[in-house]
């Protein structure tokens, strides 16, 4: 697990300033949940995280140590999107295994690995079978555990569980909590669902045209909310 430390961020695409200055900590192992309306700059700044984008002012901090200085694959991170993008022609176990087969990982402690992660997300039992035969949580749950495998310091996650139905929602929601008391790693999650963040984030930041509104506990933002916006946003009466 690590801090993250977003300092003065900003980025603009052409014209565009997309983000405006975020500022925000991120506690050792604390779950800290991206909220707000669609294109307010959240998958942008967990890009910059992931080092996916280049920032244009501010930094970002991982133990205290600036993204100017590392390069991304050295930053301890890991991104989960919303479409899977898993490989279409290999197994679940050749999907799971890649990243360390890449980073130069032996062939029998690849395997271990694999089926560590393919233990912790229960698909132990698909490991010998292709993308295309798996159901949209199977397939969700793989590309989580091929995450897991690079055993990041920062999960960043996506709207992870925006292509699944109600009900597998709910399932995986209460899956990503005991994931993440399980392995204890860092993780900042973008949703536009409402209960997914009040019920998962132990913090919450509220996002709107590119800066922070409000950032604390889900019942903080709905008590005391800072302005009309985060009221508004969050549906608490005011
Ligand atoms: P969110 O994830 O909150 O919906 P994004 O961070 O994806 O928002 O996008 C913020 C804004 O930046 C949007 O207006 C989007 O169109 C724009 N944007 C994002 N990525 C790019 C890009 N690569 N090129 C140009 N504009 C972009
Ligand atoms: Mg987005």
């Amino acid at each position: 697990m690590a801090q993250v430390s977003l300092r003065g961020l900003r980025k603009r695409f052409g014209d565009v300033e997309v983000l405006k200055g975020i500022d925000l900590d991120v506690r050792n192992g604390e779950f800290m949940v991206f909220v707000g309306p669609s294109g307010c700059g959240k998958s942008t700044t967990l890009r910059l995280i992931a080092g996916l984008e280049e920032l244009d002012e501010g930094d970002i901090l991982i133990d205290g140590v600036s993204a100017k200085d590392q390069r991304p694959a050295e930053r301890g991170t890991a991104m989960v999107f919303q479409s899977y993008a898993l490989y279409p022609h290999m197994t679940v176990a050749d999907n799971l295994g890649f990243a360390l087969k890449m980073a130069g990982v032996g062939s029998a402690e690849r395997k271990a690995q694999v089926q560590r992660a393919a233990e912790t997300l229960r698909i132990t039992d698909l490991l010998q079978r292709y993308p295309r035969e798996l159901s949209g949580g199977q397939r969700q749950r793989v590309a989580i555990g091929r995450a897991i495998v690079r055993k990041p310091r920062v999960f960043l996650f996506d709207e992870p569980l925006s292509n699944l139905d109600a009900a597998l929602r709910v399932d995986m929601r209460i899956e990503l909590s005991r994931l993440h008391q399980e392995l204890g790693t860092t993780i900042i999650y973008v949703t536009h669902d409402q209960v997914e963040a009040m019920t998962m984030g132990h913090r919450i930041a509220l996002f709107n045209k590119g800066r922070l509104e409000q950032v604390g506990a889900p019942m903080e933002l709905y008590r005391a909310p800072a302005n009309e916006f985060v009221a508004g946003f969050i549906g608490s009466p005011r």
